[in-house]
């Protein structure tokens, strides 16, 4: 049977921690980080996202700037804000929330925001510094699951470490933030020949393929360590990750549930690269 590793605790001592630091950072500095969050159209999911990014900010003492504009936003205009927000000085971290509506290049927005607010770290710049290992932020998604490993105690340093998954924002940068801490990574995608056999040699096994129950019990090893990122909802409207928990679950040594793992930790990620990029920006190295 596995040790559940509750993504709901670990993101609380996070988000605990940055409210410490925000507190010292406005008693001593009179800095209170800001974070402008944009959403553009209706989209649903995107809203709860904004709302919940919003809730976060206000917990850890944070300033927030919510940014609302209709579906049929230009890319001009959207450009044209983020510039004002590149220029304003309460604000030290800018997200976009993807997706954006069509006649927008999400691409271009990205490039945009300057890449010292840029606290989801999309930038090409960010992107970079990343592969050379010299960042100051990483993406929320891939840093909170690495926070979440080190919860285990488990040490990456020579274990055969599988990413199932290559997007951007998810699997290339999960792969080499396990690169760096020396693990044996592989990254597997959809034209990966024998995935079982393969994700089956993983001590550490990481799930971003957007597919609910993809990842059975055969395709891990005995004792591994499972991070299930996927978020996927079911017909019945209830969450499921990418990962067959009842199968996966007692082979397991360490694994993610879904909600409650992978999830919670994302947002808490956002509060510390904002707080990160607020120091930053005001030349506090502390
Ligand atoms: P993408 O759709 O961008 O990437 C999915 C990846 O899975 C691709 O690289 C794809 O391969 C691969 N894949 C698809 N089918 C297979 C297959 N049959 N075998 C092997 N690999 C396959 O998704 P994201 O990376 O953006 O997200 C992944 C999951 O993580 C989603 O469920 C998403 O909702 C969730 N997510 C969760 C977040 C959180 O906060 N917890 C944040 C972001 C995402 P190929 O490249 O060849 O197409």
């Amino acid at each position: 049977m596995a040790n559940i590793i509750d993504g709901k605790a670990v993101s609380a001592k996070v988000k605990e921690q940055v409210r410490i630091e925000t507190e010292a950072l406005i008693a001593k500095h009179g800095i209170q980080p800001g974070l402008a969050v944009v959403i553009v159209g209706n989209d649903p999911a995107s809203r709860v996202y904004v709302n919940n990014k919003k809730k976060a900010c206000e917990a850890v003492g944070f300033k927030s700037f919510e940014y609302a504009l209709p579906e049929e936003t230009t890319q001009e205009e959207l450009l044209e804000l983020v510039e004002t927000l590149n220029n304003d000085k309460n604000v030290n971290g800018i997200l976009v929330q993807l997706p954006v509506p069509k006649q927008i290049d999400d691409k271009a927005i990205i490039n945009a925001i300057s890449a010292e607010k840029d606290v989801d770290a999309f930038h090409p710049e960010n992107v970079g510094r990343i592969m050379i290992g010299d960042y100051s932020f990483l993406p929320c998604t891939p840093a909170g699951a690495m926070e979440l490993i080190d919860s285990t105690g488990v040490d990456v340093a020579g274990k055969n470490c599988v990413v199932i998954g290559r997007s951007n924002i998810v699997g290339k940068p999960m792969a080499m933030l396990l690169l760096h801490r020396s693990g044996t990574v592989t990254i597997c995608h959809s034209r990966t020949q024998n995935l079982a056999e393969v994700t089956r040699q993983a001590d550490i096994l990481v799930a971003a393929v957007g597919k609910a129950n993809f990842v059975t019990g055969d395709m891990v090893k005995e004792g591994a360590v499972v991070i299930d990122v996927g978020i996927n909802r079911l017909d019945n409207g209830k969450l499921c990750g990418d990962v067959n928990y009842a199968e996966v679950e007692p082979k397991a040594s360490w694994i993610t549930p879904v909600p409650g793992g992978v999830g919670p930790m994302t947002i808490a990620m956002l509060m510390r690269n904002t707080l990160t990029a607020a120091k930053a920006q005001n030349g506090i190295h502390e």
